[in-house]
């Protein structure tokens, strides 16, 4: 009876799960998605907690009050920036909590001499590798970003090879453990050639691959816990896993297909290694870039009867979204058509422009997506580029040797006039020149994407 309330339990978890999930597809459900997946967890955990298995609720509360403490000061001081750096974290924690539980379990089976049913082996070594190598190749990731370590792909001689090596012998170690569940030693050594697997596949990974990287490491997360789940035989942990490593592959391949490459492509490719050269980017600008004032600009908008606004990284940088709204709302009350255009891959992770619109209150019917956006842009009188590079590079179009050739971008260049926001002329995430800047109809306006955007409104006010 009392197995039967706790699966019941878990099913009920498991669904809010899913509905979750669904939710978490539209920004307009998205916060009461996330509130029915918290429920979920909290059922699950309550319910894990009731369980038999509980040794002592103390360790739990003090581990409890210690997580939460920690959780709640990263949550509360993480810079919106910065947020990859903080998934990769947390995906190494639960890594890393995956080796050690599926480790306990084995410890504490044997202890009590209890024989491994196949089941039981077969998990905890799956828990051990895919644990180890999400828990290094996280802190590696969390490194790279962090630029403790240099963000380049680090190549090296025969990687391809050792890489190769080090999966077949923690393959071999994790069989072998299956054969004899009770050498513990084997199931260390195995942690130990996974977790240098795990830190020499992200090593040569760097540039903006990274954030794939950091999904597809969440989604291992999520295998791990699932196999841990097996190891426990606890039916709540084998679903949110599952739910979690799905999830994790298919925004993978989301990002991937936003950036015409494959899976196989990003983890064995290398994109950053072919950083563009100075003189590469002085032919595509020399004498070409016109730069303008922000009055300048303020004239040409006053005409402008439809402006799209297109954000990348640079207005997350300089947290230019409330202004950009300010900006919005005056063109319209100006009689403007105002619409927003957003590359799936903007900024640094999935949905990161959409979600600092959605904090300036900016409304969602405005916000369209990049297929969406497209064919309206030979219409479009201002196309208004915020802190974006990479996402409007048209030699994505036009050179196939570009290390972004075949990526689907913004055709803001096909806006009569194209106004840029950004600092300098320093190329975007993938390292190279964007020919945009320097296009006849282009203007750049140079400097701190939310000082540009709030200069260029009091200058239309001014004009008005
Ligand atoms: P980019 O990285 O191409 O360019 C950002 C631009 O912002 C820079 O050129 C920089 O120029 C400018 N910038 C930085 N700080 C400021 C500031 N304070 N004010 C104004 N401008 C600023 O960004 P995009 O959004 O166009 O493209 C995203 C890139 O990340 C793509 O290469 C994409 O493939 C990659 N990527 C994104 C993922 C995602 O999930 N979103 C996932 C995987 C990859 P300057 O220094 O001159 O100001």
């Amino acid at each position: 009876m009392r197995a039967a309330l706790i699966n019941f339990a878990y099913l009920v978890a498991a669904t809010l799960f899913v509905l979750g999930f669904k939710g978490l597809s539209s920004p307009r459900t998205a916060v009461r998605a996330n509130m029915i997946g918290a429920l979920g967890m909290l059922i699950a955990v309550v319910a894990t907690l009731l369980d038999r298995g509980i040794v002592s609720y103390g360790v739990i509360l003090a581990g409890l009050g210690a997580g939460s403490a920690i959780g709640a000061v990263l949550a509360l001081n993480i810079r919106m920036t910065a947020m990859p750096q903080m998934v990769a974290l947390l995906n190494g924690f639960g890594g890393g909590a995956s080796v050690l539980v599926a480790g306990s379990a084995l410890l504490g089976a044997l202890a009590l001499g209890q024989a491994l049913p196949y089941q039981s082996s077969v998990a905890t070594a799956a828990s051990g590798i895919i644990g180890a190598v999400t828990f290094w190749g996280s802190l590696v990731a969390y490194a790279k970003l962090q630029e403790l370590v240099p963000g380049r792909p680090q190549a090296f001689p025969g990687q391809q090879i050792l890489n190769g090596g080090l999966r077949l012998v923690s393959l071999l170690l994790g069989a072998w453990l299956v054969r004899e569940p009770h050498a513990t030693g084997l199931y260390w050594g195995l942690v130990i050639v996974a977790s240098v697997l795990g830190v020499t596949s992200v090593l040569p990974i760097g540039g903006a691959d990274m954030p794939v990287v950091i999904c597809l490491l969440n989604s291992y997360s999520g295998l791990a816990a699932c196999a841990t789940g097996f190891v426990l035989n606890n039916n709540g942990l084998i679903i949110a896993g599952s739910l979690v490593g799905a999830s994790g592959i298919i925004l993978s391949q989301i990002m991937c297909k936003a950036m015409n490459r494959s899976l196989a492509n990003v983890l064995f490719g290398g994109l950053g290694a072919e950083v563009a050269t100075g003189p590469l980017a002085d032919e595509v600008y020399a004498g070409k870039v016109k730069a303008a004032s922000p009055q300048e600009i303020a004239m040409v908008m006053e005409t402008a009867r439809r402006v799209v606004i297109v954000p990348g990284y640079g207005m997350a940088v300089s947290q230019a979204q409330h202004a950009v709204r300010d900006l919005a709302r005056l063109l319209e009350s100006r009689g403007t058509e105002v619409e927003f255009g957003i590359h799936p891959v903007a900024g640094r992770m999935p949905g990161h422009m959409n979600v600092l619109l959605a904090e300036a209150n900016i409304p969602y019917e405005k916000v369209k997506e990049m297929s969406e956006i497209n064919p309206s842009f030979e219409q479009t009188d201002v196309a208004l580029v915020i802190g974006a590079n990479d996402v409007v590079n048209p030699s994505a179009r036009t050179d196939p040797k570009s290390p972004i050739a075949g990526m689907p971008i913004l055709d803001v260049d096909k806006a009569k006039t194209v106004v840029v926001i950004k600092r300098s002329l320093s190329p975007g995430f993938a390292g190279i020149p964007n020919p945009l800047f320097a296009a006849d109809h282009t203007l750049m306006l140079f400097d701190d994407g939310k000082k540009a955007v709030l200069d260029l409104t009091a200058a239309l006010k001014e004009a008005t």
